[in-house]
């Protein structure tokens, strides 16, 4: 077992241990905080991401994301310094700025983030000095990101991958910003998501600065600071973000999430309401009128079929598995395990509330935790990411991918309409008649 603790939450005081380090050694479910910084700066599609590591940590998060761009796709590409042993013995720093030289100067990137390593940490190679030459040098922001792969989980990351962007945003021009404008923080454009979440701004008339950072672009991050509004989804990871523009410019956030229709819909309220404005608030309403005309019947068909049935979480941020436990209550379903990687004890509370007497609320668990609880409470369904797929997969359970990999759009109003129709294909799929579940204790 890992250092968490689980909660089956009979009522009581929730007791759960979170927003720690994993267990040295422990198999989990987390990635490190490298890891966790190139999720959030990957989308940034015009800039130059190069890894300052061995090739490994390169290709462990080589275009595992479905982040489209709309434009340029230098994120795509995945560089490294691919760090040998005559490196770590004399140094990096001589490779990382030839590195630079040469990718600048072939790819002509807007930006350019150098990711530091495990080993980078442990070698001690000076990344502030190498990108403050080479930027010198070439023009263009080089700016590095403190990511050493050991210094904390994931979370940290998001921090480092925060750090750097602050260092873009205020150094853009904002002239010809209007007053009702806002910033999206926290979605990362998978399967074109952000491009419909951007139109049901637009629908109300909001301006749209800056993506922060699906489909992103560092000319809209720099000028970031001329946004009124934040508006952060994932607040895990964008959150730290938001509080330094805070601070710095003013800048006031909300908390949304774009899943699900409730949370669909309130993402879009709660700007009108923000900005106070009752034109606003009217085409708001129409829109959210407009679009469950064309999706609710069909969400019916498959409550129909789904009703009863049970499901289980476990997502990176405790946040989007808000919306996951009142979208499969829309589906009728029962959710009977909710857990993350680095959701925190207010979060887990909130997920107390709103979730049905002895649900297993769990924080960062690994394989074989998450396979006897779902063995335990027979589930029927799973959802999470591509850590996770192969456990459903082992024990005969139907499995729903809710991360970066996936290509299919869930969020907004037609995004809930995919993730119903998702469901109902992986649990109402014959092919389970030939792969029966693996029996396991139910305590039900
Ligand atoms: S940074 Fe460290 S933990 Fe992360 S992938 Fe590289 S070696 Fe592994």
């Amino acid at each position: 077992m890992q250092n968490n603790v689980i909660d089956k939450k009979e009522g009581a005081d929730l007791k759960i241990s979170c927003d720690k380090e994993s267990t040295a050694g422990a198999v989990s479910q987390r990635a490190c905080v490298f890891c966790g910084s190139r999720v959030v700066l990957y989308p940034i599609a015009d800039a130059l991401h190069l890894v300052h590591g061995p090739i490994g940590c390169a290709v462990y998060t080589w275009d595992i994301r479905g982040a489209l761009s709309s434009g340029p796709e230098l994120h795509r590409l995945s560089f490294s310094t691919d760090l040998q042993e005559k490196d770590v013995i004399f140094g990096g720093e001589k490779k990382l700025a030839a590195a630079l030289d040469e990718l600048i100067d072939r790819h002509n990137p807007k930006a350019a983030f150098v990711y530091s390593t495990c080993i980078v940490g442990i070698i001690g190679d000076d990344l502030d000095a190498v990108c403050r030459k080479v930027e010198k040098e070439k023009g263009i922001p080089v700016i590095p990101v403190k990511s050493e792969g050991f210094k904390g989980n994931k979370r940290e990351g998001y921090r480092a991958a925060c750090n750097a962007m602050f260092r873009l945003v205020g150094t853009g021009d904002t002239s010809g910003i209007p007053e009702k404008s806002i910033n999206i923080l926290g979605d990362f454009n998978l399967a074109g998501e952000i491009w419909m979440i951007r139109e049901m701004y637009e629908r109300i008339g909001v301006h749209i600065v800056a993506n922060i950072t699906g489909d992103g672009r560092v000319e809209h991050i720099k000028r970031a600071h001329g946004a009124s509004l934040n508006v952060v989804q994932c607040s895990g990871a964008t959150m730290g973000l938001a509080d330094m523009m805070k601070k710095e410019y003013g800048i006031p956030a909300i908390r949304v999430s774009y899943f699900g229709i409730e949370d669909m819909a309130e993402s879009i309220y709660a700007v009108a309401e923000h900005f106070k404005d009752d034109e606003m608030m009217r085409k708001a309403r129409e829109v959210v009128k407009e679009e469950l005309s064309i999706i609710y019947p069909k969400i019916q068909e498959y409550r129909k079929a789904l009703s009863g049935k049970k499901a289980a979480i476990y997502v990176g941020g405790a946040f989007k598995a808000f919306s996951l436990v009142k979208a499969f209550r829309l589906l009728g379903m029962d959710v009977v395990m909710v857990g993350s990687q680095t959701g925190t004890a207010s979060e887990y509370r909130e997920l107390q509330e709103i979730t049905d007497p002895g649900t297993i609320i769990v924080d960062d668990s690994n394989p074989l935790e998450l396979s006897s609880f779902l063995q335990e409470k027979n589930v029927d369904i799973f959802v999470g990411g591509v850590k996770e797929r192969p456990i459903a997969y082992k024990l005969g359970v139907a499995f729903c991918d809710h991360n970066h990999e996936r290509k299919e759009a869930l969020a907004g109003f037609i995004g809930m309409l995919n993730f119903a129709k998702e469901v109902y294909s992986s649990v109402m799929s014959p092919v389970w008649r030939f792969m029966p579940k693996v029996e396991g204790k139910s305590n039900d």
